[in-house]
């Protein structure tokens, strides 16, 4: 592969993809790695030697992961010339090298595009985002019971009223549109309105409960949950949670029991080592993740009440700040930090690293090298545990000692 600006370090290897669209991990798999803007440089930093202690602890010299360094936003901007917020060597590294981590990223004002976020995920077509949501013994959180929430949220990622087909009030598109329904479905919509439109297929919706089923069954997960609007957006919504009973069904039929079935083939019990397949409607599940959060685990949903959900679900457990992130596709992956870019608090080391942490776990995971992954929950709930915490945490939490950014990554490190 010929890059313009960046060379491949010459030490790793590449990760490759098989022939069911799994991926095998060298013992160097070579990561790209997008530092990203405002306090990007600084939880990149402290997540570098977070990981690379964990990986070193639990394989010694046998694996390591050999960091690449990619651009985007700022940096890219800088190093690419203007306006190159998401340059080709970047797209083009992470299809060569499959799995990839990035901080957050300044969404350019004015600049020629809309979003670098929302570009990398329809480039390498990364269909699910996918949010883990527990909460850290200590972390303030609002509600009163917040160790009763742990779930995952896989959110659709590329469909649904996201895809960008909106006409704007007053145009000749949105007009014509409007006349068009009237004519030709006799519906009246008033003519001073916007239009958006929202598919949502078949294909987008099994690919991605097909991918929470496989998690679940993966990680012993005792339920998916399809949260879904069915009931007013009927072919839409509705369709979403009837093709993700189908998948379920159709694909995993030994491992899964499905809500009608429990009553009337099980009694109301679950079978051992099986999942339940549900669906909530997605008003009553908001009601239902803070009033019985504990009844829920893994959760497929539509992109829009995805979005809303793993911000509410973050919410109750203290904030974005220890929720990590994934979009992940096949092949491709790229793990993120869930916050912004913090400007005012750019190169001051003191900004909580724990989301982009908790995105290298994840994609620690991703890489099968789930021994490393526990080693770090293990130290991040030990670290907070002993209330040696960033600012964010500290002001909120009653006798805790305020610590950088980096030295709260080393006290992750020494606890391995
Ligand atoms: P933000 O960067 O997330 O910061 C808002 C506030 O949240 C911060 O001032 C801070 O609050 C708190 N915060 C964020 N990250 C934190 C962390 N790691 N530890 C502790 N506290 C943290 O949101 P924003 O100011 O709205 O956006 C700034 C820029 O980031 C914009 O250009 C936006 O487009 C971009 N952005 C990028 C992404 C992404 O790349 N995924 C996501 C969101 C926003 P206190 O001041 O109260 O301490």
């Amino acid at each position: 592969m010929a890059y313009e600006k960046i060379t491949p370090p010459a030490n790793g290897e590449q990760i490759t993809v098989n022939s069911d669209g799994s991926i095998s991990v060298p013992n160097n798999p070579i990561i790209p790695r997008i530092v990203g803007d405002g306090i990007g440089p600084d939880i990149s930093r402290a997540m570098d030697h977070v990981v690379n202690a964990a990986v070193k602890k639990v394989f010694g010299n046998s694996k390591s992961i050999v960091w690449f360094d990619v651009y985007a936003g700022d940096a890219s901007v800088a190093k690419y010339g203007q306006d190159v917020w998401l340059p080709d060597d970047t797209i083009e590294a992470i299809k060569e090298f499959k799995v990839a981590i990035k901080g957050p990223l300044s969404t350019p004002v004015g600049g020629g595009i809309r979003s670098i976020n929302v570009a990398l995920r329809q480039i390498l077509d990364l269909y699910a985002c996918v949010r883990p949501v527990r909460w850290f013994t200590g972390v303030p959180a609002p509600v009163k019971e917040p160790q009763k929430l742990n779930v995952v949220i896989f959110r659709e990622n590329t469909e649904d009223i996201y895809k960008g087909i909106e006409f704007k009030e007053g145009t000749k598109d949105a007009q014509d549109l409007i006349k068009h329904l009237k004519d030709r479905y006799g519906k009246d919509v008033n003519l001073d309105s916007g239009i958006g439109i929202k598919p949502i297929s078949i294909q987008g919706t099994k690919r991605l409960v097909r991918m929470a089923i496989e998690y679940a069954i993966e990680k012993k997960r005792r339920m998916v949950t399809l949260v879904h609007k069915g009931n007013i957006m009927k072919f839409t919504e509705g369709a979403f949670r009837d093709w993700g009973y189908e998948v379920a069904r159709d694909e995993f039929r030994e491992h899964v029991v499905l809500e009608t079935e429990l009553w009337d083939n099980f009694g109301g019990k679950m079978p051992e080592g099986k999942i339940l397949v549900n669906d909530r409607i997605a008003d009553a599940m908001f009601q239902q993740l803070l009033l019985r959060p504990d009844e829920y685990d893994v959760i497929a949903t539509p992109n829009l009440n995805g979005d809303y959900l793993s911000d509410a679900c973050a919410a109750q457990v203290g904030g974005l700040g220890l929720v990590p992130g994934a979009n992940i596709g096949r092949p491709y992956a790229v793990f993120e930090a869930t916050h912004g870019t913090a400007p005012k608090y750019a190169d001051k080391d003191v900004i909580n690293p724990g989301s982009l942490i908790l995105s290298a776990v994840m994609m620690l995971e991703h890489l099968g090298w789930d021994e490393c992954a526990h080693l770090v929950i293990k130290g991040i709930e030990q670290t907070i545990g002993a209330k040696t915490v960033t600012y964010d945490l500290e002001r909120q939490m009653e006798g805790a000692t305020k610590v950088k950014c980096s030295e709260f990554a080393k006290l992750i490190a020494e606890k391995f």
